[in-house]
């Protein structure tokens, strides 16, 4: 039994950029400053080429070891239409052993296990080996309250949420609308809410939680965890914010160029337009949206995917061969009348590069919780155009609670939001009085988030306390050892 001379942490990422970005930037911040040896295992798709360039430029510097546990065949286990979470969850739960065996086979006896909360099947592996875990949530608060509180709405909700009419109450914590429940509350005889309401069984079972935010972000709901009369009934184990945790490096190449584009607008002055690593738009509202950012007479960078169609049988199925020709599916001309105004990129875009140029002046996002944050410590305000997984909850936290966003009255799943609806929101936040005192509000949060990472900070401190639990279990083992 190989202790180490110093706590070799074990992470745990499930599959999916909006998972693995996170996770390896905590991976990297505990090593940056505690001096940690940190491994990160990945359950890696390699479904896009993004995911294989982000895990490369994890390795550069290197500072985390990657280690990629091979994949697991589940197609036997799911069904043709499998929703994302299930699937997520089955994959998780197929991947424990092999985990297990992977962590075994460390030369070096891990002192504490951190895992994404899909994985947290993988909470006994810890148990086991009579070491701390801990559960991330790279995601806000108020979703990891929903999560950890599900199981009691469970019981006390009858017939499908989305049909009630009241919101959900959860203790200590701003109500939930039935129009704003995540994903898998959607259909509750659907596998994946079966997979929700477990997962929010197992993970308070974990050694504490960790969230990235800062406590300042979402003091009340935080406040709440620490209330035993309140949500800490249900959460007994400590819950740190640790964040705001966000990407700093991308490609040199492709950030050059897109600099030397946005090096040239006024400041202030683009709307930068994605929908997240995953998110696409069905043809119609690609073409409203591509004429409101026409007729916005603003300038933009879109990062553009094929969009989705509906096929006679119901199922979605992406346009065009995958391949770059946007024109197929942009309005006819489009590409030639915005030259002068617009760079649309294709797939991907260093994001965090570019959120964090001077010219951009605000972000029309899928507010998926990486891309939020990302929002925030760059000071840029949000148009929220939510599409899946806890991204109502996170769009309604940023609009009415944070003040940091405008959204459209159309909601953005059920219909087609027009042109003209999208033009007011782009002219609004970035020519209009109302846009420029959200924008003073996203810049007095995103010193909050810098105050709280610095020296003496929240989330410094937060962070702090987790590692000094790995070092005494770490001390521990060396003990024993
Ligand atoms: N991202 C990027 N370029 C893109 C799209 C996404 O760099 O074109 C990054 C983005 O900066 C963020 C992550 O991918 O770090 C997406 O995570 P998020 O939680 O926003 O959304 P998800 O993809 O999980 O829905």
């Amino acid at each position: 039994e190989n202790a180490g001379s110093k706590p070799h942490l074990v992470l745990l990422s499930s599959p999916g950029l909006g998972h693995l970005i996170p996770v390896l930037e905590l991976g990297k911040r505990l090593v940056t400053l505690f001096s940690f040896d940190v491994t990160v295992f990945v359950v890696a798709s390699h479904s896009s080429p993004s995911e294989t360039r982000v895990l490369q430029s994890a390795m550069t510097p290197k500072l985390v070891e990657v280690v990629e546990l091979p994949p697991v065949d589940i197609s036997g286990l799911i069904g043709p239409g499998t929703a994302v979470v299930a699937q997520l969850c089955v994959m998780m739960r197929e991947i424990r052993p092999i985990f297990r065996s992977a962590i075994y086979a460390l030369k070096i006896r891990p002192s504490a296990v951190i895992v994404d909360f899909f994985g947290s099947e993988s909470l006994v592996i810890a148990k086991e080996l009579g070491i701390p875990m801990f559960v991330y949530f790279p995601c806000n608060a108020w979703f990891v309250a929903l999560t950890t509180y599900v199981p009691i709405l469970d019981k006390v909700v009858q017939g499908q949420y989305i049909d009630q009419t009241e919101p959900f109450l959860i203790p200590g914590c701003r109500p939930i609308r039935p129009e704003d429940v995540v994903d898998p509350m959607i259909d509750r005889s659907d596998q994946q809410y079966l997979e929700y309401v477990h997962m929010g069984v197992e993970i308070p079972k974990c050694d504490g939680i960790l969230v990235n935010i800062w406590e300042d972000l979402q003091s009340t709901t935080i406040g709440a965890f620490r209330d035993s009369d309140l949500l800490g009934q249900v959460v007994k184990v400590p819950v740190f914010t640790v964040g705001p945790f966000t990407r700093t490096i991308e490609s040199p190449s492709t950030r050059l160029q897109i600099y030397n584009w946005l090096d040239k607008q006024p400041k202030v002055s683009v709307v930068y337009v994605s929908f997240g690593s995953g998110g696409t738009l069905s043809l119609d509202q690609m073409t409203e949206l591509a004429w409101a950012l026409e007729r916005s007479q603003q300038r933009f960078i879109w990062v553009v995917r094929p969009p989705t169609i509906k096929g006679r049988d119901g199922s979605f199925f992406t346009m065009g061969n995958g391949g770059d020709d946007m024109s197929i599916y942009l309005p006819e001309g489009f590409l030639t009348r915005t030259k002068e105004v617009g760079l649309v990129m294709p797939h991907w875009s260093p994001q965090s590069d570019i959120l964090s140029h001077p010219s951009v002046g605000a972000f029309l996002s899928h507010s998926g919780w990486n891309s939020v944050l990302e929002s925030i410590t760059n000071g840029v305000p949000m148009i929220v155009w939510p599409l899946y997984a806890e991204q109502r909850l996170n769009a309604t936290l940023l609009v009415e609670e944070l003040g940091i966003a405008i959204r459209s009255k159309t909601l953005p799943s059920r219909e087609v939001i027009g042109r003209e609806e999208i033009e007011n929101l782009i002219r609004t936040i970035l020519v209009d009085e109302e846009g420029a005192k959200i924008r003073n509000r996203v810049k007095e949060l995103k010193l909050s988030g810098e105050k709280a990472l610095s020296k003496g900070g929240s989330s410094r401190n937060a962070l702090s306390q987790v590692a000094q639990q790995c070092q005494t279990s770490w001390e521990r083992l060396k003990a024993k050892a």
